[in-house]
């Protein structure tokens, strides 16, 4: 069994934070959360996702202005040879099950639906290579449809230690987090749970003194420094168009 390292939080031993008082204090430090992850419409962001799989913003931000300007359609990219897609997706790993589902999800666009994304979960999710998830990102950001929350691997890690979900699988995680917080914050409350894990609630040694949500937490090693609204502001110059980090 692996030791823990004491600077990793233990499990919630009290009582789960207010998800109220959670996403106030997240919208003071993240008022505007954007996707890191570059795109100019649902298309090129649904495209984006699949390839971010076991990958990192950062590296499939390298990838994808070249991939759009030699496809810049759901048909080109439908109708290019499949090894010409997997040389230019090949950086961001398990590069050919992502040039076939990158190709089968905008065939599927350009003959069932017009050359548009989908608007709804049912039809996103047959999709090849669309989950839950990518639905839920794609409807969110792109369209403003709050669908549900995204629940990737950061935002597990923060809603466990936070006590706001017990569960292992993400579509319980998703269920729980939509109990506790209302619906006009699936997708901005979910995108900012999203980036703390990402910036301070990091899955080894997160910065606990550093988190605006430290007095709420169950999960908190050692003390905070200042006030949670210093903290925020803190966040707030972390968190800055183009400075992702890697995913981890
Ligand atoms: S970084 Fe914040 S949310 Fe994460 S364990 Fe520490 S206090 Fe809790």
């Amino acid at each position: 069994m692996a030791t823990r390292k004491k600077t990793e939080p233990q499990l919630p031993s009290g009582p789960p934070a207010a998800a109220k008082e959670v996403a106030a204090r997240l919208a003071v430090a993240i008022p505007a959360p954007r996707c890191e992850l570059d795109h100019k419409d649902a298309w090129t962001l649904l495209i984006a996702t699949i390839l971010s799989a076991q990958s990192t913003d950062r590296t499939v931000n390298t990838v994808t202005p070249l991939l759009f300007e030699k496809y810049p359609t759901p048909a080109a990219l439908a109708a290019a040879p499949r090894e010409d897609v997997e040389a230019v997706v090949h950086r961001t790993g398990f590069f050919r099950n992502k040039a076939k589902a990158i190709q089968g999800a905008s065939l599927a666009i350009a003959q069932q639906h017009d050359g548009a994304v989908p608007k709804d979960m049912a039809a996103l999710m047959a999709l090849p290579g669309v989950a839950r998830k990518t639905a839920n990102l794609v409807l969110g950001t792109a369209f403003r449809i709050a669908s549900g929350v995204v629940v990737d691997t950061h935002v597990t890690r923060v809603a466990q230690r936070l006590g706001l979900s017990a569960a292992k699988t993400a579509e319980k995680i998703e269920q729980d987090l939509c109990q506790r917080l209302p619906q006009d914050q699936w997708i901005d409350g979910g995108h900012r749970l999203l980036l703390l894990g990402r910036y301070v609630c990091l899955a080894k040694g997160p910065k606990c003194e550093d988190c605006p949500l430290a007095e709420l937490c169950p999960s908190r090693v050692g003390d905070p420094l200042g006030s949670w609204q210093q903290r925020a502001e803190h966040l707030q110059q972390a968190v800055q168009p183009g400075d992702a980090p890697g995913e981890g």
